[in-house]
């Protein structure tokens, strides 16, 4: 990416093994994500290009002499962060505070939007997949590598639990993802907040029991109509701008919690004493993925969560600018590339 709207295909030095503890990944399928669209629209025009992507699935060409836990050959997915495994913070489940871990693309790594990476920290960062790679299942196991990990992050931190009333602020790819974690959890009633009939029906197959499509004020409105005047247990915050942040935290009940996964685009959190005397518990921040691949793996694999459903359209790596356009005029919820 070289600027905002200026997306482009190109050839760089091929990715290749530096650290002992790196692997080298052929990609076979990647996504464009959501949050790629907030420089899309925003980032200044730049001489050298950010290589872009952070979810992707392939197979391992070759290791470094130290790494232990993938072979060549292996088929393997890799959270939207790397990292070490090890740390006070990986031990503790919080892959994305890994003290020796870090993001993908930019100058001067390899992105997922291309055809190889660098894999820096392989142990603690890659998860063989137990099947091969053109099975049916892989749309569903390649959002393990953000958006199911992200929407489960949130449904965790907004303490989804059986019998609760969920609200989800958001019908993107992730706000979908968080319907089907708040299901997976347990909630009894899950009130989507969006306004794409689209992304209403797939919430609605994924489990939301009701749907609000206004916004603002008479969103907080209806979902309060919606739970007995109280608000939800649970709310799940998918989007991060200012205006969702707010109905967010208006619509939680007291002593409930927001899981917040959506990027802040504002500074400053709104109606901040609203939700102090209400006890609302505010929670959140990036999903630490890697953590829960684990968790989430078997209910796809066994067939009981399609979050691949999610990915509407599929390009290869030279449509990958339109795939950016699509995205951003809302024609596709999320593009799978296919290598
Ligand atoms: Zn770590």
């Amino acid at each position: 990416m070289y600027g905002a709207h200026d997306v482009r295909v190109e050839d760089v030095p091929d990715a290749r093994i530096i650290e002992p503890t790196d692997a080298l990944v052929r990609v076979t399928r990647a996504c464009i994500c959501g949050s790629d669209l907030w420089p899309y629209n925003s980032m200044p025009a730049a001489p050298i290009g950010n290589r872009m992507g952070h979810e992707f699935v392939g197979i391992v060409e070759d290791i470094g002499a130290d790494v232990r836990s993938v072979r060549k050959g292996d088929l393997v997915v890799a959270p939207f962060l790397w990292s070490d495994g090890t740390c006070e913070f990986c031990q503790q489940g919080l892959h994305s505070s890994c003290l020796h871990g870090g993001r993908w693309g930019g100058t001067e790594l390899d992105g997922g939007q291309g055809e190889a990476l660098r894999i820096p920290q392989a142990d603690g960062t890659l998860v063989r997949l137990p099947v091969g790679p053109d099975h049916a299942l892989m749309p569903s196991l390649l959002t393990l590598s953000d958006v199911m990990g992200t929407g489960h992050h949130a449904a965790r931190c907004a303490r989804v639990r059986p019998g609760v009333i969920a609200a989800v602020v958001g019908d993107g790819a992730v706000g979908l993802c968080g319907v089907i974690a708040a299901r997976r959890l347990g909630a009894d009633q899950i009130i989507l907040l969006g306004r794409h009939p689209d992304r209403i029906r797939l919430a609605r197959q994924f489990g939301a029991t009701d749907v609000v499509s206004e916004r603002g004020d008479a969103a907080i409105e209806r979902v309060r109509a919606l739970t007995g005047g109280l608000g939800a247990h649970s709310v799940l915050e998918c989007v991060g701008h200012g205006e969702a942040v707010r109905t967010a935290l208006n619509i939680a009940r007291a002593g409930g919690a927001v899981g917040r996964v959506g990027v802040p685009q504002e500074a400053t959190t709104p109606d901040v004493q609203k939700t102090f005397f209400a006890n609302v518990t505010i929670a959140g921040g990036p999903a630490p993925v890697r953590a829960y691949m684990h968790e989430l793996m078997p209910d796809i694999l066994e067939g009981r969560l399609e979050p691949g459903r999610v990915l509407d359209r599929v390009t290869t790596i030279d449509g990958v600018p339109d795939g950016y356009r699509a995205m951003n005029d809302r024609e596709a919820i999320k593009v799978m590339i296919k290598f």
